[in-house]
């Protein structure tokens, strides 16, 4: 038996998503901005998919740019609305939290002059709005946060920040990085007045190397990626229309929110309730999280001892967070764990795909990790 517990790092891509991509390739491989048929049938499909991904969102198809994976739908906003609104402040407001795709471009403007605020989490993970309301004052030109944090799954406030701006009088543009929530929590931009959301396809069971961001309609923002003008000239470069397919398609397959929650929910349940016993056994993922992700510290076995081990007997799990690789995760250590807690964790992220008897077989070794690895 095999069992994939890494989804936050990357999904399985679904049959329709892989018909999707082979048929674009094999049939509709013309060039969207050609003006002969072939670039028209290529259009028409890159068209039909911007629809189908806007309808997920409740938004309009004009709102969505496809971009190059979920990190260049994060660089576009950012550096995007930091041009847009340069001239009226100075202050970036975000978390402790982001993913580098986020915090590599905050330092940049750090760097460049700007003033940026990270917003800490408590002891539990949990990012409270009262900080965002202390942090953002008349001068803040940018919030940026990601709506489900990577590594612990712990959901942030990101519902509230759009009255907070308001109260404040700020210029600020409100970017969620959605990439973990997409489809897994129901986060409809327009309803939150949320101006720039990122996404990316290969966390929904589509191909790597596509991504998308909404730009809420009446909200400008210089391009990123320069060229020819594609993509509302925000994101230049010809379309990948395989890729744009192969996410269109993985999207629609993705199913209810709702219904894909409460079994995911249960899972996680079960998860928790049986490692819960074992000796040596601490939940990093705080009480308001995702449920498609569980971080814990298996005490006394550094984590990578414990990926090689799981992965030796055909379980896939991953130390922290796959983009932390060799280095201690920033997020826990944010939360202010430990390091022996720090050392010693693993994340198990679930898919919708995911099933009781996989959890059962990977808590086994779980179990026999604890018992035959562990420095007392
Ligand atoms: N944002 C978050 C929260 C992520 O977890 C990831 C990927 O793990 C990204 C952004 C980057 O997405 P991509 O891998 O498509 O560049």
């Amino acid at each position: 038996m095999e069992c994939y517990l890494d989804n936050s790092a990357t999904t399985k891509p679904c049959q329709r998503a892989l018909e999707a991509a082979a048929a674009a390739l094999s049939e509709t491989w013309g060039n969207p901005s050609s003006l002969h048929r072939k670039g028209i049938e290529a259009r028409e499909l890159l068209e039909s998919c911007r629809r189908a991904v806007a309808r997920t969102l409740k938004s309009l198809p004009e709102e969505i740019v496809f971009t190059p994976c979920g990190t260049g739908a994060n660089n576009t906003a950012i550096f995007g609305a930091v041009g847009a609104l340069r001239r009226r402040g100075n202050r970036l407001v975000t978390t402790a939290l982001e993913h580098p795709s986020v915090s590599v471009c905050m330092e940049k403007l750090e760097r460049e002059g700007f003033e940026v605020v990270r917003i800490r989490p408590d002891a539990d993970g949990n990012i409270s709005e009262r900080d965002f309301e202390a942090a953002i004052d008349a001068r803040t030109i940018l919030v940026s946060l990601m709506s489900v944090n990577n590594e612990t799954g712990a959901v942030l406030p990101f519902d509230k920040i759009r009255e907070i701006i308001e109260k404040k009088h700020a210029p600020a543009l409100l970017h969620v990085d959605n990439v973990q929530g997409y489809l897994k929590l129901p986060v409809f931009p327009g309803e939150l007045g949320i101006d720039l959301m990122s996404l990316s396809a290969h966390k929904i069971h589509g191909p790597k190397g596509i991504g998308a961001l909404y730009v809420r309609r009446g909200v400008h923002i210089p391009p990123y990626i320069m060229g020819g003008g594609q993509e509302r000239n925000i994101c230049s470069g010809t379309q990948g229309v395989a890729s744009v397919a192969a996410f269109a398609a993985a999207a629609e397959d993705f199913g209810d929110t709702k219904t894909n929650l409460r079994r995911v929910t249960e899972l996680n349940r079960f998860m928790r309730a049986g490692l819960g016993d074992f000796d040596g056994v601490r939940f990093n993922s705080p009480e308001k999280t995702l449920p498609y992700i569980l971080n814990l510290s298996l005490l006394g076995i550094p984590s990578q001892v414990t990926v090689n081990f799981l992965s030796m007997n055909g379980v896939f799990v991953s130390a922290g967070s796959a983009c932390a690789r060799g280095h201690r995760s920033g997020v826990l250590a944010a939360m202010g764990l430990p390091p022996e807690r720090i050392d010693s964790a693993i994340r198990l992220s679930l898919s919708r795909f995911t099933t009781k008897e996989e959890l059962k077989y990977c808590m086994e070794f779980i179990e026999t990790a604890l018992k035959t690895l562990r420095k007392k």
